[in-house]
Parts: structure tokens; C-alpha cells; sequence
């Protein structure tokens, strides 16, 4: 008998039929004797629509307010699945962030867990053999007792900082496909499933856009030390399972091809190219809470630089207005805006070892023709951002390249 945390993502509990199927693998844990803590989402397209209804609402809504909104999505879930759960006979009971509690920082709509308190739950594991079914996303600020979210895909993060406070022996992450692929299965129908992947492959696959888990819940899980395991809710594929490196084993040279969308690049041209000029601008945009990715400063001719740097798409009119307050201090002549880049990357632990790596993917996008705009690496992966319309195509023909392809 052991203790398990199972995350059910959007599409797994889009509608009550959903939810029962859910429910079922809820079940079949119970029956094996398991104590079981659910995280739950809300379903899919909820959020978004709740994320619209605030800006219709007002653009510049209160984060607060908007915490208290589209934290609503999935207190329903939660509270759906419970009840179907006591309809099959097993003692349930919904919670929500602030019920647990789930104590988070102040940061509304991108708050961090701070500290969760699970021994309420471990009781009724004890007594009463009760299964817990948590909305995810959600928390609370301790300090003004106000209900927070933790940023999109925020479920993930709830599910591995439950099963790190309740010492689970596993967290399962049930969504739509059956693991994580070498590459998005929607964009490459040939991606196939990566049966066990490291922390450090996960968290940069995480941050270079493979979505399938959010990147502050690899981080967690890399920090805590808990297995995850990504499955599909809809059939039985074993999955895949993300764990500690095992170094006995020969590392793959590219795991994983990702593509970003969601970034923009922000270029400033004609900067004054002396000390401190870098300094100004990126305390600027870090005082504004803005997360800058790729940097690229060119060579000065004359005395002045261009400086290109990504920022989420959310974030370009904060940054291009950071910029252009600056143009003065910075001796910079324009700022220029770019939203129609993505990146592409390779992930592989074994390109520590192995190289060639960073040719092979230059030539490959040079074959069809595809140019590269900035370039960035880090020791197990290499990003290369290039016109988002020729993106998908990139992923396809780098997993190609790379023997990914599933054998047909
Ligand atoms: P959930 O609602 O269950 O959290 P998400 O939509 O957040 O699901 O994540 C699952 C999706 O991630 C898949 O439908 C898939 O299109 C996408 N995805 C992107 N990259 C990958 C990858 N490398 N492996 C698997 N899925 C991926
Ligand atoms: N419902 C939230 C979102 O769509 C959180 C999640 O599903 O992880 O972002
Ligand atoms: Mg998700």
C-alpha cells in the first residue's frame, strides 16, 4: 500500500462523462488499497474563458479580483468529482486552496507555493480512508487571507507540492496524451513516447514550450525529489516516468525537439556600448517582473551596439514601454518590436559528450532554407529562434535529422 497524488488536467475532466472516466482511475487505486489525493483542473477551455471575461471586464483589471474569478474553474471540478467519486461508493471530499491550506506568496496570478499543510488530509487518509480532491491552480495569500492562482498551467505545480507535502511515493499526471513525446504529437505525427526522462531534460523540455508539464512543477519535483509519472487519462500506455538521471545508462544524444511560440523579441538599436548600459536596461524590465530569455548584443561599430532580447508575448507592451523610457539613458535611437518568432530546440543530456550537435541542427535548418535569428545553449540544449510561420516545419525536419522517428 502506498500514498499517490493523480493530477487530471483540462481535457481529462472536460465534461461529467470525462469526469467519470477520471473517477474510474481514481477507483481502481482506492480498490488496490492506496491512499489517493486528486488535483484536479478545471475543464478545458474554462480558464480561457474566464481569463476573457476579466479583460472584457475591464484591461486593467486588479489582480486580486482576477485571482478570485478564474480560481472559480476549478472549485467546480473539484467539487464534480467528488460527487461522482461518493456515487461509485468511495468516501470523498472536494477542497480548496484555502480550505487545505495552500499557502502561497502575494504575487496574484503568478504566485509560488510557499508551504502546504497536508496533515488534515493524512488524518482522514488514516481515519476515515477518505479520498482528497484538491482544485488545483489555486491558493491563498496568508497575509491578506485573499485567494491566489498560480499562473497557467498551474495545476501541475499543485499536484507535485501536494505529493512532496504528503510524502507520496508517486504523482501521477494524467492528460490527453500518453506521455512525453520527442516532440509535440500534434506537430509530429511520427514523436513517440519517451519511456523515463531525467529532471534536467524535463525542466529545459518544460521551458522551451513542450507544455505537456508546467516548468515550475519540474522544478519542484527536481528539488523535492518526487517521481512523476505522465500517462493518459484515455488509454493504458504505461507512460512516461520522470525521475532522478540514472547514470549507469548511455545517455541520448537529442531527447526531445520543442518549439516556443509564445515569446516576442524586442530590439534596440544604436546603444551606447559602455559599462553598465546592459545593467540599466534588464534591472528596468527585472523591477517590472519581466522574464527576459535569449539576450544577443552585437559588436560595436562607432561606438553603438543593437541589443535583441525575448520576452513573453504578455509582456511586450510592458517592456517595449521599459525600452522606450530609456532611449535617453541607454543613447539608444529606436526600439523595435517583433512578434512573429518562435524558438526551436534540441534537449539531450548526451550532448554534453557529444559533438557536432549544434552543426547538425545549423545544417539542417540551412537545407531548407530556414534562417536563424538568435542562438542560444545552454550544456544539454540548444534553442534557435527563427520565423514562427516556418516553426513546425523546423521541429519536423530537426526530429527527422536526429532518428527520432517513430519506425513505421
Ligand atoms: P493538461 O490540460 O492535461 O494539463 P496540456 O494541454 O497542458 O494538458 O499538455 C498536454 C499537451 O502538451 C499535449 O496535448 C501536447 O499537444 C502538448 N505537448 C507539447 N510538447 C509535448 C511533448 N514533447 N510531449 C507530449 N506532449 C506535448
Ligand atoms: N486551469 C488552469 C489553466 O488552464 C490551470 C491548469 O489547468 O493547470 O491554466
Ligand atoms: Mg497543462
Amino acid at each position: 500500500m502506498g500514498r499517490l497524488v493523480m493530477k487530471f488536467g483540462g481535457t481529462s475532466v472536460a465534461n461529467i462523462d470525462r469526469i467519470r472516466n477520471a473517477a474510474r482511475h481514481v477507483k481502481r487505486e482506492v480498490d488496490a488499497g492506496h491512499d489517493v489525493a486528486v488535483v484536479v483542473s478545471a475543464m478545458a477551455g474554462k480558464t480561457n474563458e474566464l481569463v476573457e471575461w476579466c479583460r472584457d471586464a475591464s484591461p486593467m483589471h486588479d489582480a486580486r479580483e482576477y485571482d478570485a474569478v478564474v480560481a472559480s474553474g476549478e472549485q467546480v471540478t473539484a467539487g464534480l468529482l467528488a460527487i461522482v467519486l461518493q456515487g461509485l461508493g468511495i468516501q470523498a471530499r472536494s477542497w480548496q486552496g484555502w480550505q487545505i491550506p495552500i499557502r502561497t506568496s502575494d504575487a496574484h496570478a503568478s504566485a509560488r507555493i510557499l508551504e502546504i499543510d497536508g496533515a488534515d488530509l493524512i488524518n482522514r487518509f488514516r481515519e476515515r480512508k477518505e479520498v482528497a480532491v484538491i482544485a488545483g491552480f489555486q491558493g491563498i495569500n496568508p497575509q491578506t487571507g485573499r485567494i491566489t492562482t498560480l499562473g497557467r498551467g498551474g495545476s501541475d505545480t499543485t499536484a507535485v507540492a501536494l505529493a512532496a507535502a504528503l510524502e507520496a511515493d508517486l504523482c501521477e499526471i494524467y492528460t490527453d496524451v500518453p506521455g512525453v513525446f520527442t516532440a509535440d504529437p500534434r506537430v509530429v505525427p511520427t514523436a513517440h513516447r519517451i519511456p523515463r526522462i531525467s529532471f534536467e531534460e524535463m525542466l529545459e523540455i518544460a521551458a522551451t514550450g513542450g507544455r505537456v508539464l508546467s516548468l515550475r512543477s519540474v522544478e519542484f519535483a527536481r528539488n523535492h525529489h518526487v517521481p512523476l509519472l505522465v500517462r493518459s487519462s484515455f488509454t493504458w500506455e504505461p507512460g512516461t516516468v520522470v525521475t532522478e538521471e540514472d547514470p549507469s545508462m548511455e545517455q541520448p544524444v537529442v531527447s526531445a525537439v520543442t518549439h516556443d511560440t509564445s515569446q516576442a523579441k524586442i530590439t534596440l538599436s544604436g546603444v551606447a556600448d559602455r559599462p553598465g548600459i546592459a545593467a540599466a536596461l534588464f534591472r528596468h524590465l527585472a523591477d517590472r517582473s519581466i522574464n527576459v530569455d535569449m539576450i544577443v548584443q552585437n559588436i560595436s561599430h562607432h561606438g553603438t551596439t543593437d541589443i535583441s532580447f525575448t520576452v513573453p508575448r504578455d509582456d511586450v507592451e510592458a517592456s517595449r514601454e521599459v525600452a522606450a523610457s530609456m532611449l535617453d539613458t541607454l543613447g539608444a535611437a529606436e526600439v523595435v518590436t517583433d512578434e512573429g518568432v518562435a524558438t526551436v530546440s534540441l534537449v539531450g543530456a548526451g550532448m554534453k559528450t557529444h559533438p557536432g550537435v549544434t552543426a547538425t541542427m545549423f545544417e539542417t535548418l540551412a537545407a531548407e532554407g530556414i534562417n536563424i535569428e538568435m542562438i542560444s545553449t545552454s550544456p544539454i540544449r540548444i534553442s534557435c529562434m527563427v520565423r514562427a510561420e516556418v516553426a513546425e516545419r523546423a521541429v519536423q525536419v530537426l526530429h527527422g535529422a536526429f532518428e527520432l522517428d517513430a519506425p513505421s
